[in-house]
């Protein structure tokens, strides 16, 4: 690279701001772009755990203080509330399973978090990436609308189904599907309802396994009115096995969750059982990709992927954002390395690579393992939440979550 650092961010996810976020701070030249104009409608929380320090790095302070404005519940600090943790039952008795604990443990509202960390970043929204062009001083990503911008270094942070990925691996680049049925959708319940599930479910994450092969989370989205309750949101997750044909799969299913939720204990019972009749929801598509293991072929450190476009993994261990948010730092760091003049781009993006390549590759195969277990109740305990609980992948030699440190 000669002169000038710019970095092209694709996707204003976590992963996008966190980038900018840091490159702001830094001093560093960045533009981002995404495809979206305004706000998608599909909304969840991500339980902030390891990832913290990293963030403290990236957001400037003024922003880093205001997290708790992100969460769904703005005025739950878990210490206080002494919630440092998550919450695993038996979903046909509500016996706890298990109860990793994590200090400092938070969720955050992905739509309010990203609304929140915009914030002064120059995010230009309308662009749909279509093209990459690489040029002897380092690249150009041209848009849908035709318009073009040039950089030293492109960093494709556009999600699970990232473009980006499939510019640098073709083929490679496809997600596989899991043959589970997912189901993700938003509710109100009425005034004593929703305080009765405030009181009932874990205020970080509360999830069932169930002996029938079957995986239910409750959670709250958001709390617009802390006084009242009729405004607050609450979400349900839901995997099972998928034994439906594609057509049905199309279909509302949530009367399909209402039959599959009758022998559950509280407080997943009640919260399916209080699903206001007009509430309708599709199964998700529900993919995973991971990194092979020779990586990608990044152009001489002028194109990389950062977040779920680098590996994107299930939920079921809460792992997705603070992984993203893990390859912020790490992006971050390298361009620093290149301002600083102690690394090429070519170098410091190859660092950068072979980082996420590997805790990539081996999360989104824990995050595998993970969701098979949600859904085999007698070996439960042998699955990675339980050994590692919601830490990072890094401190294990494998994904039975065998401690190296
Ligand atoms: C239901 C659910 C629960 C989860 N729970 C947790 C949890 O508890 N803990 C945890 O750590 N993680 C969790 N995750 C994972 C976490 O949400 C993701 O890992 C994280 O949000 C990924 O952020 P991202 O920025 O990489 O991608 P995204 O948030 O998907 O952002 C990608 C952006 O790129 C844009 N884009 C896409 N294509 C283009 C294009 N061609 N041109 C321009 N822009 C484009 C999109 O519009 C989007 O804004 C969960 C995920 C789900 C689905």
């Amino acid at each position: 690279m000669s002169g000038h650092l710019k970095v092209l961010i694709v996707g204003a996810g976590l992963s996008g701001l966190a980038i900018a976020q840091g490159l702001k701070k830094n001093g560093i030249d960045y533009v981002v772009f995404d495809k979206e104009s305004s706000p998608r409608d599909r909304n969840w929380g991500v339980t902030i755990a390891w990832s913290h320090p990293f963030l403290a790095q990236l957001l400037p302070e003024e922003l880093f203080e205001r997290l708790s404005e992100c969460q769904p519940d703005p005025e739950l600090n878990s210490k206080q509330a002494g919630c440092e943790g998550v919450l695993i039952r038996d979903g046909a008795t509500g016996d706890t399973i298990a109860s990793p604990p994590f200090p400092g443990v938070r969720r955050l509202n992905i739509q309010k978090t990203r609304k929140i960390w915009s914030k002064d970043i120059n995010v230009k929204f309308g662009k749909t990436v279509s093209n990459i062009e690489l040029t002897p001083d380092g690249v150009t990503a041209q848009f849908e609308d035709g318009t073009s911008e040039s950089g030293s270094v492109l960093v494709g942070a556009d999600g699970g189904g990232s473009w980006v990925r499939k510019w640098l691996l073709a083929d490679q680049a496809t997600p596989q599907v899991m043959p589970y049925i997912f189901l993700n959708f938003p509710m109100r319940f009425t005034a004593e309802q929703a305080l009765q599930m405030d009181q009932m479910m874990h205020p970080i994450v509360d999830v069932g396994v169930h002996p029938k092969s079957m995986y239910i989370g409750v959670f709250l989205l958001d709390k617009p009115d802390l006084h009242d309750p009729t405004t607050w949101i609450f979400y349900i997750l839901a995997t099972w096995p998928k034994t439906v044909t594609p057509s049905e799969e199309n279909a509302d299913m949530v009367d399909e969750l209402r039959k599959r939720a009758k022998d559950w204990a509280d407080p997943y019972k009640s919260a399916v059982e209080w699903i206001p009749e007009d509430v309708k929801a599709k199964a998700v598509p529900f993919r995973i990709w991971g990194p092979p293991s020779s990586g990608w072929n990044n152009q001489s450190g002028k194109v990389t992927l950062a977040g779920d476009a680098a590996h994107s993994m299930t939920f079921h261990r809460g792992q997705g954002a603070n992984n993203a948010i893990r390859d912020s730092e790490r992006f971050v760091n390298a361009m620093l390395k290149v301002k600083g003049g102690e690394m090429s781009l070519s170098e410091a993006v190859s660092e950068y690579d072979e980082d996420v390549i590997a805790r990539g590759s081996r999360e989104v195969e824990i995050s595998r393992i993970q969701t098979e277990a949600f859904h085999d109740h007698a070996n439960f305990l042998e699955s990675p939440v339980v050994k590692m609980g919601i830490k990072p992948v890094a401190t294990v030699t494998n994904a039975d979550g065998e401690q190296t440190a």
